[in-house]
C-alpha cells in the first residue's frame, strides 16, 4: 500500500477540506478564548528556508537532499512543531533523508559517521524525529516508509511478523484479509507506524480490551551501531531481565526495529460503542475501576469531565438525540454539568452481548444512566478527525495542546486537581478524560485551550507544559503514558527513573551506540528545562 500524504503544516491529508468549526463551539470559544478576527494562513512551503544542508554520501543508499523531503522531515507533530512550521521557522532539518529497502540498508546508514534519527510515520508529539545532530558533522532521517510489509502470519499462534514502516492502516488490512486484527488504533492511527509506535510504547482508542502496545510485543530484531540483536517470538522467558522491554520505548536511542513480532486476535464481528452519563467525574471514575476490579471492563472505556462534557456536546450542536438526552439526565438530577462516558465492546455477537449485559449492570449499580448508540456512533464516526480541528484552530489564533499521564486509582483524584489547577494558571479552557483503564490505576489525557501570544507562542507553549509536568511528578503521574519522552518530557525522566536508573540507560547506549549517532538529544536529553 502506497504511503499516505500528509499535511507539511499540520494534520493529515492535504485533501481534507476542514467545514470550519460548529457555530456552537464557535461561540463558546469567542466567549471563553478569544479568537483571531482574520484566519492566519500558514507561510507557503516553498519559501521556508531550511538550514544548509551538509553533503554526504552513503554507498547504495538512496539519499534524497530535495526541499520538500528535507521540509517534510524536519518535524513531528506537536504543537510547537506546527507553530514553527506555519511561521517558516525551522531552526532543524536533516541533511538528507535516506529511504532504505531493505534491512541492510539500514545498516549501510548507521555505518555511515553521520547522527540518524529513525522517521516512521513522524507523528510524534514530543520532538522525537526532530533532526538533531549531536557532536556529529551531519543528520540523516531514517524514512522507514518503504520497509513496509506485513511478512508472515502464524494463524495457530496468533502471531504476526511486520517491517517496521507499516502504517497501521495497511497492517491492519492485510491482517483482516487473514481474520484478524491488532487492535491499535492510537487517535494518529491514520499515520503512524508498527515501528513508531513499538519504540513509544504507544496506546491506541480500544487498549483497555486489546492491550497497549507493549503487550503485543513478542519478538524484535534491532539494527544497532554496535552490531544486530534479535529476540525470538516466545510466549514468556525467564532469561533474565527481558531485553524486548529495553527496545520497547527506545525512542530509536539505541537503534533501528528492522523486524516487529506482535500478537494479533481474531476479526470481531461485531463493535458496538454507547454513551453513558454520570453526575460527577469522581463518580465516573469509581465506576470504571469498578468495570475493571469486577472483570468486566469494555474494550473502549472513554469519561470526560465536565468541561470536556460540555465542549463534547457544543461540538455536537444542541439538536443532537444525546445532547437531548443528556440534558433530561442532568434536570433530573438537579445538576448543572455532568460527566459523559463512551463505552465499547469488540468480539462476537454472543460475546459482545455478554460482555455489555456484565459492564452495563456495574456502571448502573454506580450511577450511570444509558444514553443509547448515538453518542457512541458520534464518537466512533469522528474518532479520528480531532487533530484537523488543532489545525482549524491554529489558523484562528488559538493553541489547542494535549498532554497524557497516568497514576493508580488512589492518587486518580489528586493527579487531575493538581493538573488542572496547574494548566488553568495558562489556559481558560482545560478539560480532561480518562482513557485507558487497569486494573491498579487509569490514564488521564488533559486538553487546553488559549489564546496565542502573538510572536511569543512557543515560550507560552513552553511556560504551560513545564507547569503541568511539575504539577504531574510532584503529584506522582508519570510524565507520559503513551506519547513517549522525546524532547520535551527528557528534562522530566529522572523524576521516574531515578538518576541511576538514567546512568543505567545511559550505560546501555554507550554499549549498542558507542559514537551516539542513534536520536541525539532525545529521551536521554540533559538540562532542566522544556526545549
Ligand atoms: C494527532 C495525534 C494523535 C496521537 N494520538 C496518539 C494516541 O492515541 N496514542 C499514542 O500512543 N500516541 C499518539 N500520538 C503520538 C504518536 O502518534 C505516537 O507516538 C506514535 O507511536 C508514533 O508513531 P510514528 O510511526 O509516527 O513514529 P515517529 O513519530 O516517526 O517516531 C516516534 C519515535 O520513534 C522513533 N522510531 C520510529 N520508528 C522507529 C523504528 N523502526 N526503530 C526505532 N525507532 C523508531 C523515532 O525516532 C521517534 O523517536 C498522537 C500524535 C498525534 C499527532
Amino acid at each position: 500500500m502506497a504511503r499516505r500524504e500528509m499535511r507539511w503544516f499540520g494534520w493529515g491529508d492535504p485533501a481534507h477540506v476542514s467545514h470550519g468549526l460548529p457555530d456552537g463551539a464557535l461561540e463558546l470559544l469567542r466567549a471563553r478564548v478569544g479568537l483571531a478576527d482574520v484566519p492566519q494562513p500558514p507561510f507557503p512551503a516553498s519559501a521556508i528556508r531550511l538550514p544548509a544542508a551538509v553533503e554526504f554520501d552513503i554507498p547504495g543508499v538512496e539519499l534524497r537532499t530535495d526541499h520538500e523531503a528535507r521540509l517534510l522531515r524536519s518535524a513531528g507533530k506537536s504543537y510547537p512543531d506546527l507553530v514553527r512550521m506555519r511561521a517558516g521557522a525551522l531552526e532543524t532539518a536533516p541533511d538528507a533523508v535516506a529511504v532504505p529497502l531493505l534491512a541492510d540498508d539500514v545498516r549501510a546508514v548507521l555505518g555511515a559517521g553521520v547522527a540518524v534519527v529513525p522517521f516512521g510515520g513522524g507523528t510524534s508529539v514530543v520532538g522525537g524525529v526532530e533532526a538533531l545532530r549531536g557532536e556529529h558533522p551531519a543528520v540523516v532521517s531514517l524514512d522507514l516508509g518503504r520497509l513496509d510489509r506485513l511478512l508472515s502470519v502464524d494463524a495457530r499462534s496468533r502471531v504476526a511478523v511486520f517491517e517496521p514502516g507499516i502504517q497501521l492502516p495497511a497492517a491492519e488490512a492485510a491482517l483482516n484479509a487473514q481474520g484478524f486484527t491488532l487492535g491499535h488504533f492510537p487517535q494518529s492511527y491514520e499515520y503512524a507506524t508498527v515501528g513508531g509506535c513499538v519504540a513509544t510504547r504507544s496506546a491506541g482508542q480500544a487498549s483497555t480490551g486489546y492491550g497497549r502496545i507493549d503487550a503485543m510485543v513478542v519478538g524484535l530484531d534491532v539494527a544497532t551501531p554496535a552490531g544486530d540483536v534479535h529476540l525470538p517470538a516466545v510466549p514468556a522467558s525467564a532469561a533474565g531481565p527481558d531485553l524486548r522491554e529495553l527496545f520497547v520505548g527506545s525512542e530509536g536511542v539505541l537503534g533501528v526495529l528492522t523486524r516487529v513480532a506482535l500478537r494479533v486476535r481474531p476479526l470481531p464481528a461485531e463493535r458496538r460503542y454507547e454513551g453513558f452519563m454520570f453526575g460527577s467525574f469522581d463518580q465516573g471514575c469509581n465506576a470504571l475501576r469498578a468495570l475493571e476490579q469486577e472483570g468486566a471492563a469494555p474494550h473502549v472505556a472513554r469519561l470526560s469531565d465536565e468541561s470536556e462534557t460540555e465542549v463534547t456536546f457544543a461540538m455536537a450542536g444542541r439538536e443532537g438525540v444525546a445532547a437531548d438526552l443528556a440534558a433530561r439526565y442532568l434536570r433530573a438530577r438537579r445538576v448543572e454539568r455532568g460527566c459523559l462516558a463512551i463505552v465499547g465492546w469488540e468480539g462476537t455477537l454472543d460475546g459482545v452481548e455478554d460482555a455489555r449485559a456484565a459492564s452495563v449492570s456495574v456502571l448502573r449499580r454506580h450511577g450511570a444512566v444509558g444514553l443509547g448508540r448515538s453518542p457512541g456512533r458520534a464518537w466512533s464516526r469522528g474518532r479520528f478527525d480531532g487533530p484537523y480541528l488543532r489545525d482549524d484552530l491554529l489558523e484562528r489564533g488559538v493553541m489547542a495542546e494535549t498532554l497524557e499521564t497516568a497514576t493508580t486509582w488512589s492518587n486518580l483524584g489528586v493527579l487531575y486537581g493538581a493538573v488542572g489547577d496547574a494548566l488553568r494558571r495558562h489556559a481558560p479552557v482545560v478539560m480532561c478524560h480518562v482513557s485507558h483503564l487497569y486494573e491498579t490505576g487509569a490514564s488521564l489525557y488533559f486538553t487546553f485551550i488559549a489564546r496565542q501570544r502573538e510572536g511569543e507562542e512557543i515560550q507560552q507553549w513552553r511556560e504551560a507544559k513545564a507547569a503541568a509536568c511539575d504539577a504531574i511528578v510532584a503529584a506522582g503521574g508519570t510524565i507520559t503514558h503513551h506519547h513517549a519522552v522525546g524532547r520535551d518530557h527528557a528534562p522530566w525522566l529522572h523524576h521516574e527513573t531515578s538518576q541511576p536508573g538514567v546512568a543505567a540507560l545511559r550505560a546501555v547506549k554507550a554499549e549498542l551506540d558507542p559514537e551516539g549517532i542513534m536520536n541525539p538529544g532525545k529521551l536521554l536529553a540533559t538540562g532542566g528545562t522544556v526545549p
